[in-house]
């Protein structure tokens, strides 16, 4: 039998009671390690995080606390090719994706630490100028943002186990809030390794880091009125999550960030083979490979006008031919595996459901597999989709497949366009493509409301654009609607979730006290 990985909570190390649940190479199919969360005390080990970590972590100032997070940096690179083999093993990824969800996560902790030398000496952040509330200012308002005495429980997903614990971790103990993870079940191992490697490093103070792998029985019952929970995954998953007794009872502060049915558009004036279209080519193939599709930012919807449709089909089918797929230990193959074999199911069931309102232009299923059993191994090739009649095609526009599936879609004007993005019904992202720097300023301002990010493309960018999929911890993540209606990152907009805005009446004595 395989290893059973264990839990850290409490400040210590615990092996679950039952017999627990296996985490397999979606490639080879062996298994690899086991998880298990039967019996631990949560009620126990979350009280120790949030009175043990969190009081640690709040004696420290932002500067402080972002010399942790520079430590953990340091753990991290000094164990990245660890991260890379089990990356490999367990999610089937070739280097390049490996390196999106790690080296992503190292980066974004980096950019976390940073600002706390910026933020400085100080304990809890002040909230704009002081506004008077009696004649000649002697009665003051002075609004504060103060660490939340809970603790943030991370509920996360199987496709970003480094990045996704780090893009959450980073911002929530630079604001001095201890953190417990759940990762998914099926690619705990990464973030457990992670976990134990900064515990052993002995960079954070006891209960600041613990982690829970397996089952989620339990964990929202454990929450308290002042702790923050943070969930990534299915919009199915996270209406549970919302409608649950102890979220309700606590007014606990919950994120969502959920699935989404990302566009991008490539605007009118632009002729096949020009930079735009050339520039939305490339980006669609390659948010539709990397890591296998299984990105919440991907690309599914590709809109373009009409009478480019059959340019567009021809160069990212063209495009997706060239894509080899199989076992990422082959260094010719570009496109690993999905996660596991209920996601390939769920892949080609979700392909049959869409097959219905759409044709296939560029089919995956005739893609060989390199070096990979296809009775064995969880791979499949890119597959575009496209419809020339997408006002009838509703399933286009709220399904989302999650794996190397995209459709292509025209539309007759500007407005179709925008109004055939917006029912995607709020999405993470959507990018704009084109060279007229007015009609991106519109386009971009018009999808603004149901995106909480627009990213825009222009031949002069082509170089420097960070890509439509690639989440900077400078910029935010998350959307209205269908996506969750979450926000994360966003440099210091982060912190903002892990703190709680009071307002200080005083005198301006003691608010020059308080803010000294
Ligand atoms: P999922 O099935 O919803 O699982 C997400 C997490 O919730 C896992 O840790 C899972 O644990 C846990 N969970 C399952 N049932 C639960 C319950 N009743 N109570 C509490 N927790 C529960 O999603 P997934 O399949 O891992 O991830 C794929 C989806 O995530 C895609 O739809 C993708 O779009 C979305 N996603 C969104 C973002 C974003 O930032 N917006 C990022 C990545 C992924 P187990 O694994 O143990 O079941």
């Amino acid at each position: 039998m395989s290893d059973l990985l264990l839990n850290h909570l409490g400040g210590a190390w615990h092996a679950g009671r039952g017999a627990g649940t296996a985490l397999f190479d979606p490639v080879l199919g062996n298994e690899l390690v086991r998880v298990d969360a039967t019996g631990l005390d949560l009620a126990g080990g979350f009280a120790f995080a949030r009175d043990q970590g969190g009081a640690a972590l709040r004696a420290l100032t932002y500067r402080q606390r972002g010399e942790l997070l520079g430590a953990i940096v340091k753990v991290l690179q000094a164990n990245r090719d660890a991260y890379y083999e089990i990356a490999t093993a367990n999610s089937g990824t070739v280097k390049n994706d490996s390196a999106v969800d790690i080296d992503g996560a190292i980066y974004t902790t980096g950019v976390y630490a940073k600002l706390g030398a910026t933020l400085g000496e100080r304990r809890f952040l002040v909230d704009g100028e002081a506004a008077s509330l009696a004649k000649d200012g002697v009665f003051q308002s002075q609004h504060l943002q103060v660490p939340t005495r809970g603790l943030s429980l991370f509920i996360n997903a199987f496709n970003f186990p480094a990045w996704g614990l780090w893009e959450k971790a980073a911002p929530a103990l630079l604001s001095g809030v201890p953190v417990v993870v759940k990762p998914a079940t099926a690619t705990a191992w990464l973030t457990q390794r992670m976990v134990k490697d900064v515990f052993d490093a002995g960079v954070l103070p006891a209960g600041a880091l613990s982690v829970v792998c397996g089952s989620s029985a339990g964990l929202l019952d454990a929450l308290q009125p002042l702790d923050v929970l943070s969930f990534t995954g299915s919009a199915d998953t996270a209406q549970l999550i919302r409608s649950h007794a102890a979220v309700a009872q606590h007014s606990v502060r919950v994120n969502i960030e959920a699935d989404s049915v990302n566009s991008a558009l490539l605007l009118e004036g632009e002729a096949p083979g020009s930079a735009a279209f050339e520039l939305l080519v490339k980006e669609v193939v390659r948010e539709m490979t990397v890591k296998s599709g299984q990105k919440c930012t991907a690309i599914r919807r590709v809109f373009v006008p009409e009478a480019l449709y059959g340019a567009a089909a021809e160069a990212i089918s063209a495009r997706l031919a060239k894509t080899t797929v199989g076992n990422p230990r082959n260094e010719t193959v570009r496109m690993g595996a999905l996660v596991s074999r209920t996601q390939l199911n769920a892949v080609r069931e979700g392909l049959k459901g869409l097959q219905q309102q759409a044709e296939v232009l560029h089919d995956g299923a005739r893609h060989a597999l390199v070096d990979a059993d296809p009775a064995v191994a969880c791979c499949v090739g890119p597959t575009l989709l496209g419809s020339r009649t997408p006002d009838s095609a509703a399933r286009l526009h709220d399904t989302e497949v999650f794996g190397p599936v995209a459709t292509l879609l025209p539309y007759r004007d500007a407005a179709h366009a925008l109004a055939l993005v917006r029912r995607g019904g709020g999405s993470l992202v959507a990018s704009v493509y084109g060279s007229d720097a007015g009609a991106l300023a519109t386009a971009a301002l018009d999808l603004a409301d149901h995106h909480g990010r627009v990213h825009v493309v222009s031949p002069d960018v082509a170089a420097a654009h960070s890509g439509h999929g690639n989440v900077m911890p400078q910029s935010l993540h998350g959307g209205p609607g269908r996506a969750g209606g979450g926000e994360e990152l966003g440099g210091a907009r982060a912190l903002n979730f892990y703190h709680r805005r009071a307002a200080v009446q005083a005198a301006p004595a003691v608010l020059a006290a308080l803010t000294a």
